[in-house]
């Protein structure tokens, strides 16, 4: 049946990737063009989320600063290191697959290089920006969850890509370090303290948004708990931080703000925005059988992304 497939050239990098594939197998951008049935982000978006980026934007031109003068940079010390020291993803291998998975159902428009870091604490965490975002995920994490849990670890991940969240979420916890210092530096004399508590108070709200996309993929509360306190279990063992990387990796938090979590992705789970979500998400991955540039009956061309064939007429699902 895979065979069917016919490859079509990447518009970005010009490689052939199978179209089923979704994304290119060289430079990870879509080869298939999102449509009016992929998740955008308000479909999910918490909304205390949505108004604190609102506010954060009207920080401008410091979050593009953040981002061109630090994240942008650090990036390509962090891709370096990554690369000497860390595993790289390999397309087309199970972790990739289901990478690609939570990235289709998702619709993103690029889906992260990801890297293996090997560490017995288990964690995973996004960085960069929009267009070139990163995925770390350490060995321990790939050894303590099953399949459908590091499922629901990447979904969040991808989620917070899929929200924007990377550049501002850098930006938070930049200032959570303490660096002002480095801030008035760059002659940016903006941050006062109001700024902080903002920043700070939308990096919670933000990872309400990404357990949503997580529950959106997995469609499975229990999933989610269970990949929850595997990590509270681990985190129990004592330890704090963590080695390299440190300032940008994200932890999950321990009991009182695992309880508001579960309990805030309960009320989403119950509400009829989750419901619309889920029958969007479902008749997206329906009609990913669609795809094909010739009809599946016939074999008459047609525009790739038709569910109708315009010579015979028949439905390709
Ligand atoms: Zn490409
Ligand atoms: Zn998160
Ligand atoms: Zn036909």
């Amino acid at each position: 049946m895979n065979d069917e497939y016919s490859e079509i050239p990447c518009p970005r990098c010009g490689a052939y990737t199978r179209i089923d594939r979704i994304f290119c197998l060289r430079c990870r951008h879509r080869v298939i063009p999102l449509t009016p049935y992929d998740i955008v982000v308000d479909d999910f978006i918490y909304p205390s989320d949505r108004d604190g980026i609102e506010s954060i934007k009207d920080l401008e031109p410091l979050p593009q600063l953040v981002k061109h003068f630090f994240i942008e940079k650090k990036l390509n010390l962090l891709r370096s290191q990554l690369v000497r020291e860390s595993i790289k993803v390999k397309s087309l291998s199970s972790l990739d697959s289901i990478i690609r998975k939570c990235g289709i159902m998702l619709g993103l428009k690029v889906l992260p290089e990801s890297f293996i870091i090997s560490s017995d604490i288990p964690q995973a965490f996004t960085f960069g920006t929009d267009e070139e975002p990163m995925l770390v995920i350490s060995s321990s994490m790939l050894e303590i969850m099953d399949e459908e849990e590091l499922e629901a670890v990447i979904a969040h991940e991808l989620g917070h890509v899929k929200s924007g969240h990377l550049v501002y979420h850098t930006l938070a916890e930049l200032l959570v370090q303490g660096a002002s210092f480095s801030f008035s530096l760059m002659g940016l004399n903006m941050i006062t303290e109001p700024i902080r508590l903002l920043l700070l108070a939308w990096h919670r709200d933000s990872e309400i948004s990404a357990d949503r996309a997580s529950i959106l993929v997995t469609n499975d509360l229990d999933v989610i708990k269970s990949m929850f306190s595997k990590l509270i279990k681990q985190s129990e063992r004592g330890f704090e931080r963590v080695e390299i990387l440190n300032s940008i990796s994200e932890l999950f938090k321990t009991h009182p703000t695992y309880l508001n979590r579960i309990k805030k992705l309960e009320e989403f789970y119950n509400s009829v925005e989750f419901k619309n979500a889920r029958k969007k998400i479902e008749k997206r991955i329906m009609l990913l059988r669609a795809i094909s540039p010739i009809c599946r009956f016939c074999g008459a061309k047609k525009p790739l992304l038709s569910v109708f064939c315009p010579s015979c007429g028949r439905s390709q699902i």
